[in-house]
């Protein structure tokens, strides 16, 4: 029998249940017994469907809050700082995850390329690593009454030190000492008679320097005889670069993701140890689309042919990229249903193609007819394919998508137009979004509210919001998006090709998940989706007022997206979708337009040999989406998140006429690059850090555009927040912003007097 498998299960539950457990621990309204039963209950719940479909159980991916995070305590890598003693209970966990009254989180960061973000381990310079395996092997003995092979998980070694910091000091100077410490605990999973261990070195899809790739040889050297066969289990891309690299080491087997990089699986039959195990990652754990069952099939049995028992077959990584069971979603479209598979459905795909590999696929006869059609169907459907839409998309220049005018002569007339002060101050776009607002807007989704009154109540927000700015200065104004719960789906609801899920909740952090929308077809904008409300908003001041749209980047980034054609020519379709927008809010008298891309550089692929090709598209879908207007229109962009650095060339290439970024939690850093690079349009660092509860002085922002001014020209500089202000209250945002405008004024009358001196 064809072992089957899978890297990890979502955790967050069906139904959001650990959500639930967690914030009604920290809310004071669950006892810690009930969150640890609660959590006990998905465990045993995901290892149910896991021994009725495969072949053995997953134990170590359950996590209360970041898997990271339960690694740097499995290794007793928990900072100084936290004051911890003894072994950490509930209350330190949830501290070093989320801060406590003394002692800020630890810092969160991105998975990889993935929208969930892990706690990066605080490790000190002369780290020393120890065993602290209590509850993990307690979920061992929890998982030995199903009575199936266990494999447990773990974060490999080098990739735990590679996602760390060490602040003054270096991340591998303790690798002697975590691998002691594997080492034992490999020894004791051999003691409580664990079959495999699947150890994940995601950082294996880098390209490493070689000092890291050293660092595997001498890690996995390391480790001891007396444990369970080792699975290294690779993911998120191509790693046969370090072909060579891996199969030295002394592991059983290996895991490939063959949904990202297919192209690999030659190369790794080559070369592959008479005696591993391939671990064949065939259904995408990433995306959330039905397996072409028959394709599947006859590329294992190719594998089958050659590796025999030696063939494994997995999702392509953890299935805690998507949403848990199809089994909710009962408000989609019947047909749509039919081309979906969720973790549970992904379960019972390899369940199928493990029963077909070893009795023919006669004997899953049901299943692979019903994959057909749902195929068949999807291939054919109306709903997926639109003439117009690929017809306009075949008529795109090649070229040319840049606006034609160079930036220096758009900014003379666009200065004309809007004759704003300078250092203009503005802010990113969303201001609080109330309790009231939310309320309107659930009543109306329940329909308890009518859409007129919901659409009042909006109104009136949009117009006290407008005063707001009125009063505190603001040059450039927004509505502040009081009608948008998210800056994706409020666009998805109103394009073309997109659907929307009822519980199709990912993790993102913690508690936090996201509901991503599908887009299934090709993409267009039936109607205008932003005008009437920036017309209105205009209409209630003199001041320029912004549109505000979210890039087609961004929108194909946070978006499950099809995999029957390129993301390039979903990412161009999201494109001219915006374009019809732009053109829209043009045509009805808004002079600056912005396009938000917070996303742009989360698309980067893992290998750097890549970036060039996926930079190349992303920058032409957000030029496609602005290279309509007329030069007196100012294009602004804003990114947060990330650093950028490293895709100044391609940030530059967008030629927005003003960027707003995050940059106040790095004190500017990220603006020096900026002024290295010699970045040639406006910028606009955020001075406002919005995701802190706390007001800045107006001497800190002073501070900071002071760093600004050393490194950018003052005609190019804006003053504004890092981000928008939707998590904030209305009592902290006033003031800042009263901070804000008034650290513009004061720079401007010392500037006048600087060039008065000079003259
Ligand atoms: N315009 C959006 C807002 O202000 C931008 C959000 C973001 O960058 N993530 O909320
Ligand atoms: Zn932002």
């Amino acid at each position: 029998m064809t072992q089957a498998h899978i890297p990890g299960y979502p955790r967050i539950g069906a139904g959001r249940a650990l959500k639930t457990a967690l914030e009604g621990y920290w809310n004071g309204t669950l006892p810690a017994e009930s969150l640890v039963a609660a959590a006990q209950q998905l465990r045993l719940a995901h290892w149910e469907k896991q021994a009725a479909t495969l072949g053995c159980l997953t134990v170590g991916d359950f996590s209360l809050y970041d898997h990271v995070l339960d690694h740097a305590l499995l290794w007793g890598a928990v900072p100084a700082r936290f004051g911890v003693e003894g072994e950490p209970g509930l209350a330190e966990y949830f501290a070093l995850a989320r801060g406590n009254a003394h002692q800020p989180a630890l810092e969160m960061t991105k998975w990889f390329d993935t929208n969930y973000h892990y706690l990066v381990p605080e490790l000190s310079p002369h780290q020393a690593f120890s065993l602290h395996p209590q509850a993990l092997l307690a979920q061992v003995e929890e998982a030995r009454r199903f009575g199936r092979p266990l494999k447990v998980v773990l974060l490999g070694p080098v990739s735990f030190l590679y996602l760390s910091k060490a602040p003054g000091g270096d991340r591998l100077q303790g690798l002697d000492s975590l691998v002691r410490c594997y080492d034992a605990l490999l020894a004791l999973l051999a003691q409580h008679q664990v079959e495999w261990v699947q150890m994940d070195e995601p950082i294996l899809a880098f390209e490493l320097a070689p000092h890291w790739q050293a660092a595997f040889e001498r890690a996995y050297g390391a480790l001891g005889k007396h444990r369970p066969p080792v699975l290294l289990t690779t993911y998120f891309g191509d790693v046969s670069h370090h072909i060579d690299l891996i199969t030295r080491l002394p592991v059983e087997g290996v895991h490939l993701d063959l949904v990202r990089a297919p192209q690999q699986q030659a190369a790794w039959l080559e070369a592959l140890p008479a005696h591993w195990v391939l671990s064949a990652g065939i259904v995408d754990g990433r995306n959330v689309w039905r397996l072409p069952l028959d394709t599947a099939c006859r590329q294992l049995q190719g594998l089958r042919d050659k590796l025999g028992e030696r063939l494994w077959i997995a999702t392509s990584c953890s299935l805690l990229h998507v949403p848990v069971t199809l089994a909710e979603e009962t408000g989609l479209d019947a047909e749509l249903r039919t081309w979906l598979a969720f973790a549970d459905e992904k379960l019972e795909e390899l369940r199928v193609l493990a029963a077909a590999l070893t009795q023919g696929p006669e004997a899953e006869s049901a299943a692979f007819a019903a994959a057909r059609q749902a195929l068949l169907s999807r291939r054919l459907s109306p709903r997926v394919h639109d003439r117009a839409v690929k017809d306009r998309l075949l008529t795109l220049p090649q070229t040319g998508t840049r606006r034609p005018r160079p930036f220096a002569e758009r900014r003379a007339l666009q200065q004309a137009r809007l004759q704003l002060p300078l250092l203009p101050t503005t802010t990113i776009g969303s201001f609080p979004q109330t309790t009231e607002i939310r309320a309107q807007r659930a009543a109306f989704r329940r329909g308890t509210l009518t859409a007129e009154a919901y659409q009042a109540a909006i109104r009136a927000e949009v117009a006290r919001t407008v005063r707001e700015q009125e009063v505190l200065g603001l040059d450039v104004l927004v509505h502040g998006e009081a009608e948008r719960n998210d800056m994706v789906e409020f666009f998805g609801e109103q394009l073309k090709g997109y659907a929307f899920t009822r519980e199709g909740w990912v993790q993102s952090y913690g508690s936090r998940c996201v509901k991503p929308p599908v887009i299934f077809g090709d993409v267009s904008r039936p109607h205008p989706m932003t005008v009437d409300m920036a017309r209105y908003a205009q209409s209630l001041t003199s001041r320029p007022m912004k549109g505000m749209l979210t890039g087609p980047v961004t929108l194909l980034q946070w978006s499950f997206v099809r995999d029957d054609q390129p993301r390039e020519t979903t990412a161009l379709q999201l494109a001219l979708a915006v374009r019809d927008e732009v053109m829209d809010l043009q045509a009805a008298g808004i002079a600056i337009i912005q396009i938000d891309e917070p996303a742009l550089r989360e698309g980067l692929p893992l290998a750097q040999g890549a970036w060039a090709e996926y930079l190349g598209w992303a920058v032409r879908a957000f030029q496609l989406s602005v290279s309509g207007v007329r030069d007196d229109t100012q294009i602004h962009t804003h990114m947060c998140y990330a650093e950028f650095n490293d895709i100044l060339p391609a940030i530059a290439a967008m030629d927005a006429d003003v960027i707003t970024i995050e940059t106040s939690r790095s004190q500017m850093a990220l603006l020096e690059a900026f002024g290295t690079f010699a970045y040639p349009n406006d910028i606009g660092p955020g001075v406002y850090d919005i995701h802190a509860p706390r007001i800045p002085a107006a001497s800190e922002m002073d501070t900071l555009m002071q760093r600004a001014l050393a490194v950018i020209p003052a005609e190019r500089l804006w003053v504004n927040p890092d981000c928008g202000l939707k998590t904030r209250r209305w009592e902290e945002v006033r003031p800042a912003l009263a901070r804000l405008v008034e650290t513009a004024r004061g720079l401007r009358v010392a500037l006048q007097e600087e060039t008065q001196d000079i003259v």
